[in-house]
């Protein structure tokens, strides 16, 4: 409860309005007081200069002050004030008190003269002593409470009601989507990848709900990958052991006998599985992201060059030419030596291999920018146009039983492709059946 939404923020509510209100009450009141005292002052003033007046009538009229203290006493007692009035001598004649009489009296007493008396002589002098402010202050204080401070206790109140109302809906409004997700994330968290939130909401929580989809949706896609790559590897692998258990079969059955022939069999199936495994393991890094690049500048001629030389005996094996075009003065480029050598010597071995007795692979690279491209064109079978969108895909082969006499694991391109994109580059295959293929791929120039 205490740490529930809906009570932050109503205390939170509670607050802006016990402190908006006291602060307006403590203007008001301050404003009020000023206003007061400035009246008062006025009045005050007034009343002295009415006061004066009657007093010198009364001595005009009496010569003498003598008999003036009930008159004194009453105006004291009419306008709460106390009246001092000392003769041309300074002997006090009358006080509103009556405690001062004839004794003396000037201006260096509390309270402040406010009218001196004169007929044609100087005849005396009135002191006004006004009340003390606290007083003003206070009385202030309490008409401002009897006249607005039940406005405000009523507006506080009513204040306070739509606050409870207004933050009750507002935290229902905002827990609601919040549930949602919650649910959602306790349903994807024991494995229910198909789980999305429904909320169409424009504001932070919408966008997290959004968020919090695509998230889910990434995970769904990666479990699929995931259960589709398991599927994949078990339906590879289950081939070539098959073919061993099936000369194995054989052999303890007496139909073929254990000779070189068979062993030579056996051996191929082994390194097609070996080199299936090794494959798959660099495309689970590859695919997890986690290839290790050790980039640094490199002469890109004398990569393709080394390359080109290795491949040359399988080539010239099988009868194909190998020809290399190097534009001068390539730049150096970023890459990983090694990798981008695997690349190129995948590139190379696919083109031989698709290639017939007479034909020719040849090698070329140029400037495009800041990148170098390489390509490796070959004129052998081609591609058909509905696999060359696939042939990057695993395990993807364009002719399962032709490819497998070969050895290759299906995955060479799907592992190039992500090798070459780890360096910031892309590939890409053209071709036409019959008339060649040509792959080719862009590296980044060194700074
Ligand atoms: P593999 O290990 O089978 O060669 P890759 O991923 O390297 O696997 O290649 C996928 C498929 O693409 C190959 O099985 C082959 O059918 C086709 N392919 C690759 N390179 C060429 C090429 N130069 N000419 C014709 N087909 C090719």
């Amino acid at each position: 409860m205490v740490h529930s939404l809906w009570f932050r923020l109503l205390l939170a509510f509670a607050l802006v309005i016990v402190v908006t209100i006291g602060a307006v009450f403590f203007f008001i009141n301050q404003a009020a007081q000023a206003e007061i005292h400035r009246f008062e002052e006025r009045a005050s003033r007034m009343r002295a200069d009415r006061m004066g007046m009657e007093m010198s009538r009364y001595y005009f009229q009496q010569e003498s002050w003598e008999g003036i203290q009930p008159y004194v006493e009453q105006w004291g007692s009419i306008y709460g004030e106390r009246i001092v009035l000392t003769d041309a001598q300074g002997i006090v004649v009358a006080d509103s008190e009556g405690e001062l009489l004839g004794e003396a009296y000037s201006a260096g007493t509390p309270g402040r003269p406010l009218s001196t008396l004169w007929q044609t002589d100087f005849i005396g002098t009135l002191y006004i002593i006004p009340q003390p402010s606290s007083v003003v202050g206070f009385t202030a204080l309490q008409i401002l409470i009897r006249t607005i401070g039940l406005f405000f206790l009523w507006g506080g109140l009513i204040a306070v009601a739509m606050a409870v109302i207004m933050t009750f809906f507002l935290s229902r409004r905002i827990l609601a989507p919040v549930r949602s997700l919650t649910a959602v994330a306790k349903q994807l968290g024991k494995g229910d990848f198909s789980q999305r939130v429904q909320i169409k909401d424009r504001s932070e929580i919408g966008e997290l709900a959004e968020t919090f989809n695509s998230m889910a949706g990434n995970l769904e896609r990666a479990e699929r990958l995931q259960r589709n790559m398991v599927a994949d590897v078990a339906h590879e692998l289950r081939t070539p052991l098959s073919n061993i258990r099936g000369y194995l079969e054989a052999i303890r059955d007496g139909v073929i006998a254990p000779d070189e022939n068979t062993i030579r069999s056996l051996d191929e199936e082994a390194t097609l599985l070996s080199r299936l495994v090794n494959d798959l393991q660099e495309l689970s890094l590859a695919e997890a992201g986690q290839l290790k690049l050790i980039r640094a500048g490199e002469n890109i001629d004398l990569l393709i060059k080394q390359t080109v030389a290795v491949i040359q005996p399988q080539a010239m094996a099988k009868g194909v030419s190998v020809s290399v075009d190097l534009t001068d003065g390539l730049p150096a480029v970023d890459i990983d030596w090694q990798r981008i050598g695997q690349v190129l010597r995948n590139l190379l071995e696919n083109a031989v291999a698709h290639t017939a007795e007479g034909g020719s692979v040849s090698v070329t690279a140029s400037r495009q920018g800041g990148w170098v491209e390489v390509s490796v064109a070959d004129t052998g079978e081609g591609i058909p146009a509905e696999d060359l969108s696939n042939i990057f895909e695993r395990f993807y082969r364009v002719d399962q039983s032709r490819t497998r006499a070969t050895g290759g694991s299906g995955l060479g391109l799907t592992i190039a492709r992500r090798i070459v994109e780890a360096h910031g580059g892309r590939i890409e295959a053209h071709s036409e059946p019959g008339q060649g293929s040509r792959f080719s791929f862009t590296l980044p120039v060194a700074r």
